[in-house]
């Protein structure tokens, strides 16, 4: 438009660009088709097991996908898949690291000098991280990325969904973690950034005994189906508590996982 300066905030004219879009262009050589925020209202839940879970999942049903792990200061999607080494550039941009099967993954771990680094960052620069992995990471054309948010309803969540044009959330959560309002509250602030939920996943929702095989409800009975009714949410799945898969992905071999437990949930996004 002639004439414009670029400072929405001193003008009146109606041109149509909407001064509160603080959303950033993704990186220029990059474009993905589905952008899906992996939150949970605390952290320890499994929110970054079932990101995992659904990347390698939708990676299995042939699809390109990517993993920005903007949870900056407890990053694990790294070592999960067994990536130890840090990220590489091409003088202008970061490249993404890439599992045994291709899932590009982006994280802070990638560029700290070990992984034992601690991230001992004040906010801002956090929440700048995360924009840069979305701005400044050749991505290339991906179908599915899965970001794996940060904890709660703070600074940095804030910063990912308004930098960030998302086109849905799966909230994680476990059956303890529902008899609070926490599922509400990520829920919630989902809705006042106007980002659909896809859905809830219950995480260690129940344990099947190796001996006998009895389901149990170690963390007491759950009460997902009736919170589901009640928020108008689709449940996408529950996952057991599957010592299988922890030490698949403590020992950096996550995609050898069956993860059969979210196929819905992975059927479901496909739809999206
Ligand atoms: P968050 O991202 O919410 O902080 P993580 O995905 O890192 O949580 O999970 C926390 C710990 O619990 C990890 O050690 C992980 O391997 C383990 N874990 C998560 N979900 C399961 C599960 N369904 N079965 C067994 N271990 C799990």
């Amino acid at each position: 438009m002639a004439g414009c300066s670029g400072n929405c905030e001193s003008c009146s004219s109606n041109c149509g660009k909407d001064n509160n879009d603080l959303h950033e262009p993704i990186n220029k050589n990059s474009s993905v088709k589905h952008v899906i925020g992996v939150v949970s209202g605390k952290g320890g839940v499994g929110k970054s097991m079932v990101t995992a879970s659904l990347a390698v999942l939708m990676n299995r049903k042939g699809y390109k996908v990517g993993i920005l792990d903007a949870d900056i200061t407890g990053p694990s999607i790294p070592k999960m898949f067994g990536i130890t080494h840090r990220a590489k550039s091409n003088g202008e941009e970061i490249l993404p690291e890439i599992t045994a099967n291709g899932i590009e993954i982006m994280s802070t771990n990638l560029l700290l000098e070990t992984e034992e680094t601690p991230v001992v960052w004040r906010g801002p620069v956090i929440a700048g991280a995360v924009k840069q992995f979305w701005t400044e990471v050749r991505w290339g054309d991906l179908n599915y990325m899965f970001i794996d948010m940060p904890p709660g309803t703070g600074d940095v969540p804030l910063t990912v969904y308004q930098s960030v044009k998302l086109d849905g959330v799966v909230i994680v959560t476990s059956p303890q973690d529902l008899v609070s309002m926490i599922v509400k509250k990520a829920f919630n602030m989902a809705n006042m950034m106007n980002v659909p939920t896809i859905g809830i996943v219950e995480n260690m929702s129940y344990l099947v005994c190796p001996d006998c095989g009895k389901k149990m409800d170690i963390f007491g009975k759950s009460n997902i189906d009736a919170l589901c009714d009640e928020m108008g949410v689709a449940l996408l799945g529950k996952m057991p508590i599957d010592t299988n898969l922890a030490e698949l992905a403590d020992a950096g071999k996550f995609e050898r996982n069956v993860a059969e437990y979210l196929n819905g949930a992975a059927d479901t996004i496909e739809k999206l």
